[in-house]
Order: C-alpha cells, then sequence, then structure tokens
C-alpha cells in the first residue's frame, strides 16, 4: 500500500488534474494506494482574503466567494464527463452555500475566531477532493471521499494544530481495515480535527503532513509526494536557476531542509515516518518520468560535500542587554518560560560569553506580542537598571547549508567563510554546531539570494558542469 500526495499546482489547472487522475489509476492498478490531495492552486490564499474581508465587514469577500465558485466551475466542467456533471454541481453546490452560511456569519459578526476560520481555510480541500472522487468516477475509476476530519485527530491549536499521533494512528489502522481495496480513497490534506469534533488545519502547506501522518500509521511502502519541481534540489531553483536533482536524501537531511527553509515539504513531514522506516518520493507532475529525490535512512554517500542549501525569511532578532549579571539567571529562567507560555518559535539563541547579552532569533510576525510581554516582563529589572536595553532588528534571513560530508566539515566551514570573504557579505551570527552536519549563519536580507548563489557556485559548480556536459554529449 502506498500514499500519494499531490499539491496546489500539481492540480492548477483542469488539464493538470486529469494528468494526475491519469497517474493516480496508474499507481492504484499496481498498488493499492491512498490519495491525499491539496486544494487547486491558490484557493487557500483565496479562502484566507475572504475571511479578512468579512471579518471586517467588507462585502468584497462576496467577490471572492464567487471566484472559488467559477473556478471549480471550469474544472467541473472540464474535469467531469458530461453525464455526471449535474450529480456533482449539486455536491459542489452544497459546499459552496455551507461556506458561503460561514463568511455571512463572520460578515455578520465582525470577527472571526480562529476555530472559525480552520473550519473554512479547509474548504478548499474538501472542493478538490469532490472533484477528484467524481472525475475518477466519471472515468469509470471507483472511488470515493474519506474526510480527514474523522481519521486525524489534534489539539486545538486552530491555526497549526498538533496531532496526537496515538489517537490518530488508531483511528487509521481502524478506518484502513474497512476499506473496500477496489476503490480508490480520496483523503482531504491540510485538516484534522480536535476532540470536540471542530476541524483544525494543520499549518499552511500541511497536506504533505497528512500523507506521511497517514504512511506512517499504515506503514506504508512508500509516500509520494508530486510537486511542480523534480524533487529535492541543490538549492529553491526560483533563487538558483541552475540548481540540480539530489537523488537522495537522509531522513535527517530532509527534515533539517524542511525545517530550515525548503519549503517543498512541510516542515512536520519526516517525522511520521522515519520511525517505521517508511520512504517518501517527491515527484513531479511536470515531469513524472523524472525519477525525483528518495528521502530514507542514511546513505553513507560521501561522494558529496553537501547536499542542500536553504534560506529563511523574515526573522528578527530580539537582544538583551543586562547590567547586572547576577540576575542573568533568573532573567533567562523566565524569558524561557515566556517564551513557551507565548508558543514562538525560536529559530536560534545566542549568549555572549561573558553572559551579559542574549540575543533571540524569532519570526519577525511575532515581534510585537514578544516585545510587548518582554517590556511588561522584565518592568521592575528595567526600573531598576538590571536590563539595560531591549533591541530588536529586523529583516534579517537565514542561510543553511545542509547535509556536510561529516570528514569534511572543518574544510566546508572555512571555504564558506571564504566565499562570504570574497563577496563582502557580512554574516552577523555563524552557527556551527559541532554535532550537526548543517551549519547556518545570519544575513541581512537583501543579502540572501546573492549568498545562496555564491555558495550553490562554490559547492555546485562543478557538478553543474558535468551535467551540462553529459547532457551535451547525449543530446549534442
Ligand atoms: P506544492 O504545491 O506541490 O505543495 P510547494 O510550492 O509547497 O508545492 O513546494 C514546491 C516548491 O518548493 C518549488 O516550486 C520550489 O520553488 C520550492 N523549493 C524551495 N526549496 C527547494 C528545494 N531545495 N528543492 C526543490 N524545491 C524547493
Ligand atoms: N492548501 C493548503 C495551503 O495552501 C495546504 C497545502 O497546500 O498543503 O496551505
Ligand atoms: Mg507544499
Amino acid at each position: 500500500m502506498k500514499v500519494i500526495k499531490f499539491g496546489g499546482t500539481s492540480i492548477g489547472t483542469p488539464d493538470l488534474f486529469l494528468r494526475v487522475a491519469e497517474i493516480i489509476s496508474g499507481r492504484f492498478k499496481k498498488e493499492f494506494t491512498i490519495v491525499v490531495l491539496s486544494a487547486i492552486g491558490g484557493i487557500t490564499d483565496k479562502l484566507i482574503n475572504a475571511i479578512e474581508f468579512s471579518s471586517s465587514g467588507n462585502q468584497k469577500y462576496i467577490g471572492i466567494l464567487e471566484e472559488i465558485k467559477s473556478i471549480h466551475y471550469v474544472f467541473l466542467s472540464k474535469v467531469i464527463a458530461v453525464n455526471n456533471q449535474h450529480q456533482t454541481k449539486d455536491q459542489l453546490d452544497k459546499l459552496f452555500s455551507e461556506l458561503e452560511n460561514k463568511l455571512k456569519g463572520v460578515f455578520l459578526l465582525q470577527e472571526c475566531s480562529d476555530r472559525i476560520s480552520d473550519s473554512i481555510v479547509t474548504f478548499g480541500e474538501l472542493l478538490s477532493s469532490t472533484l477528484l472522487v467524481e472525475s475518477l468516477k466519471s472515468q469509470g475509476i471507483n472511488s470515493e471521499f474519506h474526510n480527514a476530519k474523522k481519521l486525524i485527530r489534534t489539539n486545538s491549536n486552530y491555526g497549526d494544530a498538533d496531532v496526537s499521533f496515538s489517537v490518530t494512528n488508531q483511528l487509521l489502522q481502524e478506518w484502513y481495515t474497512g476499506l473496500n481495496q477496489n476503490q480508490i480513497p480520496a483523503v482531504n490534506g491540510f485538516t484534522g480535527s480536535d476532540e470536540n469534533g471542530y476541524v483544525t488545519s494543520l499549518g499552511r502547506s500541511g497536506s504533505d503532513f497528512t500523507a506521511t501522518i497517514i504512511g506512517g500509521a499504515l506503514n506504508a511502502s512508500i509516500v509520494e509526494i508530486w510537486t511542480d519541481v523534480d524533487g529535492v534540489l541543490s538549492a529553491d531553483p526560483k533563487v538558483v536557476s541552475s540548481a540540480i536533482t539530489l537523488n537522495r536524501l537522509s531522513y535527517n537531511e530532509a527534515s533539517s531542509l524542511a525545517v530550515l527553509g525548503g519549503k517543498v515539504i512541510h516542515p512536520k513531514t519526516i517525522a511520521p515516518v522515519e520511525k517505521q522506516n517508511v520512504p517518501i518520493s517527491i515527484l513531479n507532475t511536470f515531469n513524472p518520468k523524472v525519477k525525483g529525490t528518495f528521502i530514507g535512512n542514511a546513505d553513507n554517500q560521501n561522494d558529496v560535500e553537501i547536499k542542500t542549501i536553504t534560506f529563511l525569511k523574515n526573522l528578527l532578532s530580539i537582544s538583551i542587554y543586562e547590567t547586572e549579571s547576577i540576575y542573568g539567571q533568573k532573567i533567562y529562567a523566565r524569558l524561557f518560560g515566556l517564551l513557551a507560555q507565548l508558543e514562538i518559535p525560536i529559530i536560534t539563541i545566542i549568549k555572549s560569553a561573558n553572559g551579559q547579552s542574549m540575543s533571540i532569533i524569532v519570526q519577525s510576525e511575532f515581534e510585537h506580542l514578544f516585545l510587548e510581554k518582554i517590556k511588561s516582563e522584565f518592568i521592575p529589572e528595567i526600573e531598576k537598571n538590571f536590563i539595560g536595553n531591549i533591541n530588536s532588528r529586523n529583516n534579517l534571513s537565514l542561510v543553511s547549508v545542509i547535509g556536510i560530508s561529516q570528514n569534511v566539515k572543518s574544510l566546508i566551514v572555512r571555504r564558506i567563510h571564504d566565499v562570504l570573504d570574497n563577496y563582502g557579505i557580512h554574516s552577523l551570527i555563524f552557527l556551527d554546531d559541532p554535532y550537526s552536519l548543517n551549519i547556518s549563519f545570519i544575513v541581512d536580507a537583501p543579502e540572501v539570494e546573492k549568498t545562496v548563489n555564491v555558495l550553490h557556485e562554490e559547492f555546485f559548480g562543478e557538478s553543474i558542469t558535468s551535467v551540462k556536459e553529459s547532457k551535451a554529449v547525449n543530446f549534442g
């Protein structure tokens, strides 16, 4: 049994949607396959936009709803056989009227709770999965929709809910035993529900996570993630046009890539399958014949110096300077307590050796919340001048070199420094954890694209030349 997931761009046009249906039925013929689907590209953004308008009492939400409807009606007319269109339209219209009622309620109240927001943003996946199942059926392929809200149990952290694996694994295993083996099950990605039955979302791009939650629970032979690139590349191809496709990554490398900005997989994707040793394959819907990237156990591949370069943008550093170091310990304890209480993910923390300053790097979106809370937490210390300054610096990026070959790490570190020096790139903070095979450093955001490109040239320049040469031999 395998799990295959298609992202929003993979089903972005009716033609692509039909291609995806073809890939699915081809896969299913060889092995029982569970499909996980994202919303059609752009729909989730539109739903978020509609919530923003309706919750501020702006009727523009109606126009967005109409756009969402018309996109799905165009798909309906092209991916469903004529005889089945009427019945599918009824199903879509039922979903649209539910969606409309929710948005109208938000508009009237001029307020949208996180709970209601999740029940709205996950509609894109309900709509795309309905279209897929009906498209397959209209081509004579047996398929059925299974709502992930009945299968994936989360906490009530709406917007980015945490999965309760003990309950979810059991729900999925029970569900699986009841499945008709001659019918393709299609599950809406990005979606779960809490113990009160309210719909939750798994965070933006969370359908990758849905696929590995299912693959891990059911011990799938593989989880295939179909997207719009040839696999995991040596850098984001939107930034480095010469990036090359990697054949293989370890779970550890893939997880580092995902957490450190490699958008091709959602940060939580690896954990559910790693323990069971279920591999992942990243494949290209636009180029289905390409082998893609295999993610599995470490491969001891020593012929490459590094695997990939990633970056995270929109970071902020908050630095605290104490004047009375005797209070240091207590200040740090309270500061960490505050971070935990606010549930702000920490990118990194740097403390000066003399204990007089500490900088915390977080995503910029937390700036106001974090600064406000720190200042109110430490009012007495600030008044007594035990804490001197609290400074923030915005517009930072974290560049990471991932999957460094163990035996050449110190050499790689030196080369990174040399490249940065040669190109006049100032690294504000350099993070070299001796236990990690990744290296990260902070640069000012305007430097990030140049930094990634010059590092890529340093470490992949030769491979690019040899790929070009072999293509010239093959096709020249
Ligand atoms: P999907 O809609 O299929 O989930 P995403 O947009 O979430 O697709 O992820 C695919 C995108 O990830 C690619 O178009 C690419 O720009 C980006 N990306 C970032 N880093 C990498 C990388 N190292 N390798 C491949 N793609 C990457
Ligand atoms: N549709 C959701 C999003 O755009 C989830 C996903 O695509 O994985 O974030
Ligand atoms: Mg994605």
